[in-house]
């Protein structure tokens, strides 16, 4: 069984407060591949409280960001229709919500599945969220293919995005263009 985890595609990465043309220009494309994808579909989502600017990543990016109600912390419309579609047709999704860079929930979620052959990572920041969850689950499941889309994630700059898919690339992950087929 192969797993799509989407990553963080929430308007305040897409074209709020952290928002980049990188982001707005990969929603479609991760719309399209959650429509596409022959597998199971998780989605994280970042939330962060009130006291955000209290919190060590506050202080490091004073950008309050993905606060719990707001408006921002909603996943970008073209995403969460496309997770509900997938519900209409029968086919779960499910959503981790996380105050730090990667999820250990879902991590942990993972590697308790049976025979998951392969988990594609898409969506936002190549260089923080998607390099966290990606790192983490190898160390949660070593024996799992881990892929990236590349097609399919921006980071905070093109050249910090770029950085990060080679890092990725150095701890074997498998990093692949969606758009390009090779990468
Ligand atoms: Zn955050």
């Amino acid at each position: 069984m192969k797993i799509l985890v989407v990553v963080d595609m929430q308007n305040d990465f897409v074209d709020g407060v952290l928002g980049t043309p990188e982001a707005a220009a990969i929603v479609d494309r991760v719309a399209e591949k959650i429509r596409g994808f022959d597998g199971e579909v998780f989605a994280t989502y970042d939330i962060h409280n009130q006291n955000y600017l209290d919190t060590q990543e506050g202080r490091l990016l004073p950008v309050p960001h993905c606060i719990a109600g707001t408006e921002g912390c909603q996943l970008a419309s073209a995403v969460s229709k496309a997770l509900l579609e997938r519900a209409v047709n029968g086919a779960s999704s499910r959503l981790f919500a996380k105050g730090t860079f990667a999820s250990k929930d879902l991590a942990e979620y993972l590697s308790t599945l049976p025979n998951v052959t392969e988990i594609v990572l898409v969506g936002l920041c190549t260089d923080i969220c998607v390099i966290s969850n990606a790192i983490l689950l190898k160390a949660f499941v070593p024996e799992v293919k881990i892929t990236v889309d590349a097609s399919c994630c921006a980071g905070v700059t093109p050249e910090s995005h770029a950085n990060a898919l080679a890092a990725m690339k150095m701890c074997q992950i498998n990093i692949e263009d969606g758009q390009k087929g090779g990468f």
